[in-house]
């Protein structure tokens, strides 16, 4: 059976996503977790897992000088449009592997045969084991940014994880903001929830980020977290997406608890609190609209 993907998203950090996810992952009875939070992973601080064996992800090659072929002419240099060949006091030219594009211009112009391309691995990715089901997540290596084929990459295998072990779900914690590797978050998922909170600067990247959801004509919710600190922005906020199509609105208050169970290492649901039975009322309505989308119901903008 084909998996349901779902996402859950965030216009910036710090709304609260991850411990959504978590919570989530407690109720789901059984689902593949992926954390395409690649840049600053912490999924699995909350679901303590198992870890699996990494491997090596590699997006880009760079090129390298073979010093003995090399017969100093230059002509790397001169036609490199990112300044990534250098030459030494001795004559001797090498790439800087960071500024290099992998572009392989250099290579097929070097009269010497003396450049080749390698790949360069920027980041690793691992299968590991939860309470609540396999977690596929990933690390960018630093000073890389090729997020986005590494979301694309996590979901992947997380795709392959849910057919081999026969999980109906995949529970995606989805990558901030609106750039490359939300985008590579959300392109074939199923269902989205933007999760958010009541401040000016919150409502701002809210909009944009359905904006981009919308762009996909994916199904999507809301949930306001931290609502009882603003009440009428949470109100303004709710008749918003609402308005623009958002399958249902769903807030929680803020509860301490949220950040206690972060620092115990459990989820919030496990560890108890208001917070948790408003989550746990979010997640009800959200299987439910999953289930809807999987009948080919939803009609969204
Ligand atoms: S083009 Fe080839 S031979 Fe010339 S400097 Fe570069 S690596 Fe050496
Ligand atoms: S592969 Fe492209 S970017 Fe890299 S050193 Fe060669 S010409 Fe420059």
């Amino acid at each position: 059976m084909e998996p349901r993907e779902l996402v859950v998203i965030s216009g910036k950090g710090g709304t609260g996503k991850t411990s959504v996810v978590a919570a989530f992952a407690a109720l789901a009875g059984g689902a593949v977790l992926a954390d395409c939070d690649v840049d600053a992973a912490d999924l699995h601080l909350v679901l303590r897992p198992e870890l699996g064996e990494p491997h090596d992800f590699s997006s880009r090659s760079c090129a390298v000088i073979e010093p003995d072929p090399c017969t100093g002419c230059g002509r790397c240099a001169e036609v490199c449009r990112f300044d990534a060949v250098s030459r030494s006091p001795d004559d001797e030219y090498s790439i800087d592997t960071i500024a290099c594009e992998g572009c392989a211009l250099c290579m097929r112009v070097c009269p010497a045969d003396a450049i080749r391309m390698e790949s360069v691995v920027n980041g690793v990715w691992m299968v590991s084991t939860t309470r609540f089901g396999p977690l596929v997540h990933a690390r960018l290596g630093v000073a890389e940014d090729n997020s986005g084929k590494l979301v694309t990459h996590v979901r992947k295998e997380a795709r392959a994880t849910a057919l081999r072990e026969g999980l109906p779900l995949i529970l995606a914690d989805g990558a901030p903001g609106i750039g490359c590797p939300v985008i590579a978050s959300l392109t074939g998922a199923h269902f989205v929830l933007a999760v958010t909170e009541p401040t000016v600067s919150g409502r701002h990247d809210l909009e944009r980020v359905l904006q981009v959801v919308r762009g996909f004509r994916l199904p999507f919710a809301v949930l306001v977290n931290k609502a009882d600190l603003n009440p009428e922005l949470t109100e303004a906020v709710t008749a918003d997406v609402l308005a623009q199509g958002a399958l249902f609105a769903r807030t929680v208050d803020y509860d301490p608890a949220v950040t206690a169970a972060q620092v115990a290492g459990v989820d919030v649901v496990t560890y108890g609190g208001r917070a948790a039975a408003a989550i746990e009322e979010a997640w009800n309505e959200t299987a439910r609209a999953l289930a809807v989308t999987e009948e080919g119901d939803v009609s969204h903008a």
